[in-house]
């Protein structure tokens, strides 16, 4: 949806992309999995079908995974499981300190 100063349209600052993290993994106990940010929902229910389970995610697959989790994210599950938010246990977080000189000519 095209909203002006939403989802970091018009925005002045820097975008990162993220679309390399394609991560897809089932943690050791098979009661979390492990995913990139640059999946969609429907990568993460292709990848979970073969195992019997589901996550609390989004209610279409072509919605992606960070902007929905850190929105809060309303799930078909919500009503027996919460936000999608409230079924994240850990989130990796990359901080850059970034340098911006200005030169004048
Ligand atoms: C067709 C459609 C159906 C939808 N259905 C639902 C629904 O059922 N339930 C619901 O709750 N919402 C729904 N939404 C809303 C959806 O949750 C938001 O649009 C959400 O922002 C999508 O996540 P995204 O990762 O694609 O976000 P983006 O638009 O990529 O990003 C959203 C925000 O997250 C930040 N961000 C993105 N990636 C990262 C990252 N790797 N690290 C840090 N910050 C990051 C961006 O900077 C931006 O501020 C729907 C949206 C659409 C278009």
């Amino acid at each position: 949806m095209p909203i002006g100063d939403f989802n970091n349209i018009n925005s002045s600052g820097v975008l990162l992309s993220s679309s390399g993290f394609k991560r897809l993994e089932m943690a050791a106990d098979g009661k979390s999995v492990h995913v990139g940010p640059s999946n969609h929902w429907a990568d993460v229910y292709e990848f979970l079908e073969p195992h019997g389970k589901v996550v609390v995610g989004g209610r279409l697959g072509v919605v992606g995974i960070p902007g929905f989790v850190t929105g809060g994210g309303a799930s078909f599950f919500s009503a027996e499981h919460g936000w999608a938010s409230n079924n994240v246990k850990s989130y990796t977080v990359s901080f850059q300190r970034l340098k911006v000189e200005h030169e004048q000519y």
